[in-house]
């Protein structure tokens, strides 16, 4: 494969939002046992026949924010992961989602947000998540939100065949 010519994906969110489970989950399709991530995890996925995603895992941790407009150059997709389960820390998932969007080079990307965690019964639902990160005020891209479960692999392989379709 040129990977030159394999798309790029960001994957960003919350320490503790599910990244690494999630990635791990899609390459692997088994549960592991992670610690929040600190630096960064490169996966590329094979979507299907066609499509071929790069991503990057570049975590969330308030310290790696600095470091964030580094990984956006050449981005043509974002995938935001956030705990839905986690109330508390709603606001500040969509402060940083926020933060990252303003970024130049994130200009008209498609931005997938994945409500993650959507095994647990008190989870918020796409509807409520969506509010709260305020996606309907992003007008200059195209959104799109998908509950998942990185954990148990639920609506997974749907979200990101969903992102490989908002890449242009
Ligand atoms: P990261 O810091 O964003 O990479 O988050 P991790 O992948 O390390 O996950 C943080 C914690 O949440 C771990 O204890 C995971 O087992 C747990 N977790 C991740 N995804 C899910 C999920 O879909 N459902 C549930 N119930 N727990 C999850």
């Amino acid at each position: 494969r040129d990977i030159k010519r394999t798309p790029t994906v960001v994957l960003m969110g919350l320490d503790s939002s599910g990244k690494s489970t999630l990635l791990f989950m899609l390459q692997t399709g088994v549960v592991m046992d992670t610690s929040p991530t600190v630096g960064f995890n490169v996966a590329t996925l094979d979507l299907n026949k066609k499509t071929a995603l790069t991503v990057w895992d570049v975590g969330g941790q308030a310290k790696m924010m600095a470091n964030w407009k580094y990984y956006l150059e050449g981005c043509k997709a974002m995938v935001f992961v956030v705990d839905s389960s986690d109330r508390a820390r709603i606001g500040e998932a969509q402060k940083a989602l926020k933060k990252v969007l303003s970024d130049d080079n994130m200009k008209g990307i498609p931005l997938m947000v994945l409500a993650n965690k959507k095994d647990l019964p008190n989870s918020m639902n796409i509807r409520e998540v969506s509010n709260q990160l305020e996606l309907p005020s992003y007008k200059d891209r195209a959104w799109e939100i998908q509950a998942c479960s990185g954990l148990k692999g639920m609506g997974l392989q749907q979200a990101f065949l969903s992102v490989a379709k908002l890449i242009k």
